[in-house]
């Protein structure tokens, strides 16, 4: 056993108390037929999500997000994929439940919005009966009543005209309406935990802002629970509790949004922040990529699989992976972290992200 699987369960105190809804615990995922190599896509990941609260899995593409997130829905194709760890939703080990028990589950208590809207509405059926169908499977009403309803959960996430768009079909709106249909398809069954997988990264970043703020207005009247998988610090700036980094499978670093803002240890989280689009950073200036490609992973084993692309990495880093630890109020899997007092800490990062332009406020 590593020393990895000792430590992770000490998760830094949660936003909000109370038992967690959603407890995610030394989880890994990997694919490969019989005969074939096994990749590892997500390797001993712990989290937990307590009701109300809103966690974040930040990570570039390829990390192992999306991996983690239909893990936790029971969506991972059954053939060539093998999973290990614990996932706990309410006291139930959804690792184990009867299939029939875990689709009545999905829709009802855990709901899902996915990057791209097209394809996860039938293109051949009206918005107004896609809507209405979920709202008759969750509640005893007519047929006129779920119409009603599902007009005002169209006015809810901000679609003008609902009574015209209820007889449209999908094609007929644009990306940032049909996520906001989508948003409410899945909060209209007033789930207890919306994991939005990338919902607004196919938007363009205006209307990107304007369904964010939807999101987080519908979760927060419906209390529900949200787990916000995303490639982009910025996102999770305005919207989450506690957030965790996520590396090539791993998580790297996790704790409340306000310490990883104020004061991000682990290179890989400094440089998620020095790339997130700044309104208030003048026009013109270029943003900070993180050097090198997320492809450009050591394997977790050999020493630390950020250390290729790390301007932190010495030696020990190629040798010697790194185990997840608490380091104060967090938890931190790194051998040369960034210097606290050092690390250009935007502390008032989240609160600038939200800003206009000084130009667009005149
Ligand atoms: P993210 O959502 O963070 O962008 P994913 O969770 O989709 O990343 O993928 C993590 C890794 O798992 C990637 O390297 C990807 O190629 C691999 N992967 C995902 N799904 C499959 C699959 N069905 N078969 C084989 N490899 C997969
Ligand atoms: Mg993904």
């Amino acid at each position: 056993m590593s020393s990895d699987i000792l430590v992770q369960g000490d998760v830094p105190p949660p936003a909000s108390g109370g038992q967690p809804l959603l407890t995610v615990k030394d989880l890994s995922v990997e694919f490969g037929l019989r005969g074939q190599k096994r990749v590892r896509a997500v390797d001993q990941v712990s989290f937990d999500i307590r009701p109300g609260e809103h966690v974040g899995l930040v990570g570039e593409s390829g990390s192992g997000k999306s991996v983690t997130s239909l893990a936790i829905m029971g969506l991972l194709p059954k053939r060539g994929s093998h999973v290990s760890g614990e996932i706990t939703y309410a006291g139930r080990d959804l690792l184990t439940l009867p299939r029939s028990d875990m689709s009545k589950l999905r829709g009802n208590d855990i709901a899902m919005v996915f990057q791209d809207p097209m394809t996860s509405l039938n293109p051949v059926v009206r918005i107004g009966v896609q809507l209405s169908e979920v709202v008759s499977r969750h509640n005893q009403v007519s047929k006129s009543e779920a119409r009603d309803r599902a007009g005002d959960l169209l006015r809810k996430v901000g679609i003008p005209d609902p009574v015209r768009r209820l007889k449209e079909y999908p094609h007929q709106l644009s990306g940032g309406m049909r996520q906001r249909v989508l948003i409410a398809i899945a909060l209209a069954c007033e789930p207890r935990l919306l994991i939005a997988d990338e919902p607004t990264t196919a938007l363009d970043v205006t209307i990107q802002a304007q369904v964010l703020e939807v999101l987080k207005e519908l979760v927060a009247d419906t209390q529900a629970a949200l787990l916000m998988i995303t490639h982009d610090l910025g996102v999770v700036a305005g919207l989450c509790d506690r957030v965790n980094v996520m590396y090539s499978g791993r998580i790297v670093e996790s704790t409340t949004r306000d310490v990883l803002f104020a004061e991000p240890r682990h290179p890989y989280t400094g440089g998620l922040l020095r790339s997130i689009p700044r309104l208030d950073t003048p026009r013109g200036e270029p943003l900070v990529a993180i050097p090198g490609s997320p492809t450009n992973t050591l394997p977790w084993t050999q020493g630390c699989g950020f250390a290729p692309r790390c301007p932190n990495a010495q030696d020990d880093c190629r040798t010697v992976p790194p185990a997840l630890v608490e380091q104060g109020p967090r938890l931190l899997r790194c051998h040369h972290p960034l210097d606290p007092a050092a690390a250009s800490a935007p502390a008032e990062l989240a609160e600038a992200f939200r800003k206009p332009r000084p130009e667009e406020t005149s």
